[in-house]
């Protein structure tokens, strides 16, 4: 049997079962996006992504549909029962970022940072230590809790 801390595979798909994802390999990276877009995409005050190249991520069953959020944004859901699924953008060319509630084992997969945090509801926030990035993360983004 697999130890808990065993990240290098995953499975899970939508609430209906109609579209389902396995991937065999460690998650690049896993965080809170705050943006405005994530948050009113999932209806929800954060969005939690879990990111992997998308050559890892196989689509095992059913197949997604795809929003173009914005230019080059494709946001993938299941048609029939409208779970997000899937975040794929030019701005993380190669990358697949799934989002944490669709896996089937998310307790697996603790979220390491938050992104996008100056976009954050006012009366949100989550208890941890993880840096929170006031925008993408990228070089020069620093925490603003850190
Ligand atoms: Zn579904
Ligand atoms: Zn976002």
């Amino acid at each position: 049997m697999m130890p808990d801390t065993d990240r290098s595979g995953a499975t899970g798909g939508c609430l209906c079962g109609a579209v389902r994802f396995e991937v065999q390999a460690e998650p690049m990276w896993i965080a809170h996006c705050h943006c405005h877009s994530c948050r009113h995409n999932t209806g929800s005050a954060v969005a939690t992504f879990i990111g992997y190249r998308m050559d890892d991520v196989r689509w095992a069953k059913g197949e997604r549909t795809f929003f173009e959020s914005s230019p080059g944004v494709k946001r993938g859901f299941c048609a029939t029962c409208g779970t997000p699924m899937s975040y794929e953008g030019d701005r993380a060319p190669g990358e697949t970022h799934l989002y944490i509630s669709t896996m089937d084992e998310p307790d697996k997969f603790p979220p390491r940072n938050h992104v996008f945090f100056e976009e954050k509801i006012a009366w949100f926030d989550t208890d941890d230590d993880a840096p929170r990035y006031p925008r993408s993360g990228d070089a020069g983004d620093l925490p603003v809790n850190q």
